[in-house]
């Protein structure tokens, strides 16, 4: 038994799974009433031509055998003319209403969508994939469109209006009826077998123009260093060969499209002319009354219309469900949040932990502890940190040091939860981190990137964007403890000048102040910077370094740096070299080894002097 479900007959005889998607249709049951109006005009609309049906085949009796003048049928002619005018105006808000349902369920998913996507961090959306997501959130949530709009509504209409017809038919024509009920379900049926050949090819379809957009955007982005390096031409030729991939594609689909189409017509087109000659012999044997062969001739193209035109909206179903198995897969990726839904308990816990732990800082046990973390990017790919160990205590300044790719942003990167380690823990008060939930946990620190990202619009906008509430005052109190004051008046529209995109060109030092003041403005008790004075000159480095001071006092900083300089301010070191923790104490302590920090050190010291 179990067998014939699991096979191939079972997906035809038991197709719900198939003619539905269990995730969009939590999504639809969001805009229920709006897809309730729609099918309810659906089914106004069906009435009115079993009307309309009724009247014509009146008139034309009445004219055509009994040669009545047009006087006695003119209360038909009008009762047409009024259901003509009615079925209209019932299509355009039944249209109006399914688009509008299918515009607030797209909001919906696509604002999901965008948040996870924020939420699961750059890590996540890094190179080929930035365009594959952008595809997903663009064209993917647009190919929704016709699944909630035209394919839902159209589904339950196809259950409910030829049962509707068929109670019209039967009462008038019981021998009509009975064709009906047998050719009316082959219409699905071979829906569903050009259906199943459709869902490959749409899948195949779907992906590779994911593909070609996100080799697009990569390429894009590396145009530069594509055009320095002279290797723009084979990239045409990759761009050529992924379109023309997607060209057969498409085209398989319209073929199946155009097919289904066809055989569906078709079938339509056969079951009616089945009827005609039932209806036509009867006549003929005088077994018949001519007016209702006439209503139930006029009534069998519109039974078999909805289910025609759900054969029509069926590859929206399959381009939708394609496109939402990608939104659903980010939407459903799990960002080690083990709860949710409680986030201002946990965060309030989490910061009366800390609390407590500052009234014991320099005694009981450490407030963050890195315990044989191990950190590979991707599956099977070289580990960026192996067996990384280290305590931080509460309000300690930590400075991370190594050359380049040592694995320092890395350990950032764990603590910004953008990447899960793959082996290992890092525990808070004792916890697994993750048992925190992801916005909690960035809720309580402040991030100075490298190159700090600044949104286009004004400067106090792009203040604010660290604490939305703050007031003007405190923007310039951040703004000067962070040495950005003096330069933002200096601009032409002082604090209202617009930045970003079309805006006033910072300098790299006044990015990295702007992004300062904007970490002092969260005033988040957990710091972490990276490499926030690299690429200053010595001046800018000093005001920067200064601005620093004031920002780590009382909080709990990790930064990571290659300037000497910056880290003689640490309480602590630590040194890192390929992914592996080489040295770590205080700045004092390390200089006293010949160690790696104190050979860096002593050479820094001969170039200063
Ligand atoms: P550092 O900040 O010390 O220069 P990183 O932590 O950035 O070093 O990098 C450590 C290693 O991890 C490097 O080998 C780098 O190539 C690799 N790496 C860093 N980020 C990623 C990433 N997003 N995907 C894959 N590999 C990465
Ligand atoms: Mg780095």
């Amino acid at each position: 038994m179990n067998e014939i479900a699991k096979g191939g007959w079972g997906k035809l005889v038991l197709p719900l799974k198939f003619m539905l998607d269990k995730r969009l249709m939590r999504e639809a049951t969001q805009v229920k009433g709006h897809l309730m109006g729609a099918i309810a005009l659906g089914v106004g609309i069906a009435f009115l031509a079993i009307a309309q049906a009724y009247l014509l085949s009146q008139v034309i009796a009445q004219v055509f055998l009994e040669n009545a003048p047009f006087s006695q049928v003119k209360g038909y002619v009008l009762g047409i003319l009024g259901i003509v005018g009615l079925r209209a105006i019932f299509q355009y808000f039944s249209e109006v209403t399914a688009r509008e349902a299918s515009i607030r369920a797209k909001e919906r998913v696509r604002e999901n969508f965008l948040q996870e996507i924020i939420s699961l961090g750059p890590v996540y959306a890094r190179g080929e994939r930035a365009g594959e997501l952008l595809n997903t959130s663009v064209e993917g949530i647009e190919s929704l469109d016709d699944y909630f709009a035209r394919y839902i509504p159209q589904l339950i209409l196809a259950l409910i209006v030829p049962i509707m017809m068929l109670a019209f038919v039967i009462p008038e024509d019981f021998t009509s009826a009975l064709v009906l009920m047998i050719t009316g379900p082959l219409i699905p049926f071979f829906m569903l077998l050009i259906g199943k050949l459709a869902e490959k090819k749409s899948l195949r379809q779907w992906q590779s123009l994911s593909r070609m957009s996100a080799h697009f955007l990569d390429m894009l982005q590396g145009l530069a260093t594509l055009k320095v390096f002279g290797r723009s031409k084979d990239q045409a030729k990759v761009i050529g060969r992924v379109s023309e991939a997607f060209r057969k594609n498409t085209l398989s689909v319209m073929q199946v499209a155009f097919l289904s189409a066809f055989v569906l017509e078709f079938m339509g087109m056969i079951s009616t002319a089945i009827i005609a000659v039932t209806l036509g012999l009867r006549l003929i044997n005088g077994t018949i009354p001519y007016s209702e062969a006439l209503f139930v001739l006029i009534l069998a193209p519109e039974f078999y219309l909805p289910l025609r035109t759900l054969g029509l909206y069926f590859h929206a179903r399959l381009s939708g469900a394609n496109a939402a198995n990608r939104i659903f897969e980010v939407l459903e990726i799990e960002k080690g949040s083990a709860e949710r839904g409680k986030p201002q308990a946990v965060q309030q816990e989490l910061v009366a932990k800390i609390d407590q732990e500052k009234l014991a800082v320099g005694k009981g046990s450490p407030w963050l502890r890195f315990n044989q973390v191990e950190l590979r990017y991707e599956k099977d790919g070289e580990r960026a940190l192996k067996d990384v160990r280290f305590d931080v205590q509460w309000g300690e300044h930590i400075a991370l040091i190594g050359p380049s790719g040592a694995g320092k942003s890395s350990i950032l990167q764990i603590l910004l939860r953008f990447v899960k380690p793959t082996g290992g823990e890092v525990l808070v008060n004792g916890t697994n981190i993750e048992a925190h939930s992801v916005e909690d946990w960035r809720g309580m620190l402040s991030y100075v990137p490298q190159k700090p990202y600044l949104f286009a619009g004004t400067i106090v906008e792009n203040l604010r964007f660290g604490r939305a509430d703050a007031s003007f005052d405190d923007v310039i109190k951040a703004a000067q403890m962070a040495k950005a004051h003096e330069f933002i008046l200096s601009l032409p529209q002082g604090y209202e000048t617009p930045i970003g995109e079309g805006g006033a060109r910072l300098s790299g030092g006044q990015a990295q102040r702007l992004a300062i003041a904007r970490a002092f403005l969260m005033d988040s008790p957990l710091l972490l910077l990276d490499e926030i004075t690299s690429g200053l000159d010595a001046e800018n480095e000093k005001d920067l370094l200064v601005a620093l001071e004031d920002l780590g006092r009382g909080r709990t900083v990790i930064f990571t740096t290659h300037r000497m300089q910056t880290t003689i301010q640490a309480d602590r070191i630590i040194v890192l070299e390929k992914g592996r923790i080489i040295e770590q104490g205080s700045p004092q302590k390390l200089m006293e080894t010949t160690g790696l920090y104190a050979r860096f050190l002593r050479t820094y010291r001969r170039e200063v002097e």
